[in-house]
C-alpha cells in the first residue's frame, strides 16, 4: 500500500501515521522526521533545514527532494510507505512522479487530513513529543497519563520550537501559498481523497482506513 498523508501542519498526519503503520506494516516516511533527525545530528543538512524550519519556511525544494528520492529508493518501501508532509510544493509531485516512475511504484490513495486555521493554531501549541521514542501527544486532546512522561516509554516530553504561536501562523501561509495547490493537482489524477480532521482521532483512522480499502 502506497499511501501519501496530506494536510496543513497539525492536521493530525503523523499521528496517523503512527497507528498505519501498524495496521499494515509499512515504513513512515516524515520529511519532517527527517529535519528533525539531522538537526539533531548537526550535519550540514540539519544546519539548512534548522535555519527555514525556524523560520517556518520550507526547506529548499532541492535539498529535500534529494532525501526522498534517497529514502524511497532502499528495500524497505517495496512493500509500500506511508509518505508524509511531502510532497509539500508542485515541483516536489512531479519530482515524486518521476521517481515513483523510475522505482515502478504508483500511490494508492492521496488522503488529505482537513482541519480548520484555529484549531490548527491550539494543535500545534500544545503539541508535545517523546523525546525517545517520537510518540506524539496534545495536553488537552491526547493527554498522557503522567504530565510530561511518555505513556509507551516513560521519556521525557518536549515542544517543538516552531510550535509557537508566531512560527505556526507562518507555517499555515506558507501551507496555503504552496502546498495547497496540491490538493487540485491530485484530484485531477483521481487519487484524492479528503479526511475530516476535526473527528476524535479513532474516527479519522476508521475514515482514512475505509478510504484506502475502497469503502
Ligand atoms: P501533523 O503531523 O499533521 O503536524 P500531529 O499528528 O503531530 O500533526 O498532530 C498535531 C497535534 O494535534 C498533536 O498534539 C496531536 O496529539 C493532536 N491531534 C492529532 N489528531 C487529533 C485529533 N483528531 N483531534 C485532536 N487532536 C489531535
Ligand atoms: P513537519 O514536521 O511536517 O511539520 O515539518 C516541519 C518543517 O520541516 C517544515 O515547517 C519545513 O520547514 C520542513 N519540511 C518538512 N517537510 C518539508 C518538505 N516536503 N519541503 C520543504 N520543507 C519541509
Amino acid at each position: 500500500m502506497y499511501i501519501l498523508l496530506m494536510g496543513p501542519p497539525g492536521a493530525g498526519k503523523g499521528t496517523q501515521a503512527a497507528m498505519l503503520v501498524e495496521k499494515f506494516d509499512i515504513p513512515h516516511i516524515s520529511t519532517g522526521d527527517m529535519f528533525r533527525a539531522a538537526v539533531k545530528e548537526g550535519t550540514e543538512l540539519g544546519k539548512q533545514a534548522k535555519a527555514c524550519m525556524d523560520a517556518g519556511q520550507l526547506v529548499p525544494d532541492s535539498v529535500t527532494i534529494g532525501i526522498v528520492k534517497e529514502r524511497l529508493a532502499k528495500s524497505d518501501c517495496k512493500k509500500g510507505f506511508i509518505l508524509d508532509g511531502f510532497p509539500r510544493t508542485i515541483e516536489q509531485a512531479n519530482a515524486l512522479d518521476s521517481t515513483l516512475g523510475e522505482l515502478g511504484i504508483k500511490l494508492n490513495r492521496v488522503i488529505n487530513i482537513s482541519v480548520p486555521a484555529d484549531e490548527l493554531i491550539s494543535r500545534a501549541t500544545g503539541r508535545r513529543i517523546c523525546k525517545s521514542c517520537g510518540a506524539t501527544y496534545h495536553i488537552t486532546f491526547n493527554p498522557t497519563s503522567v504530565a510530561g512522561t511518555c505513556d509507551k516509554c516513560s521519556g521525557e516530553l518536549y515542544q517543538r520550537e516552531d510550535d509557537s504561536e508566531e512560527t505556526m501562523t507562518k507555517r499555515l501561509s506558507v501551507y496555503s501559498a504552496q502546498t495547497q495547490p496540491l490538493i487540485e493537482y491530485y484530484q485531477d489524477k483521481g487519487l484524492y481523497t479528503e479526511i475530516d480532521g476535526r473527528q476524535k482521532i479513532d474516527k479519522v483512522l476508521t475514515d482514512i482506513v475505509a478510504s484506502l480499502r475502497g469503502e
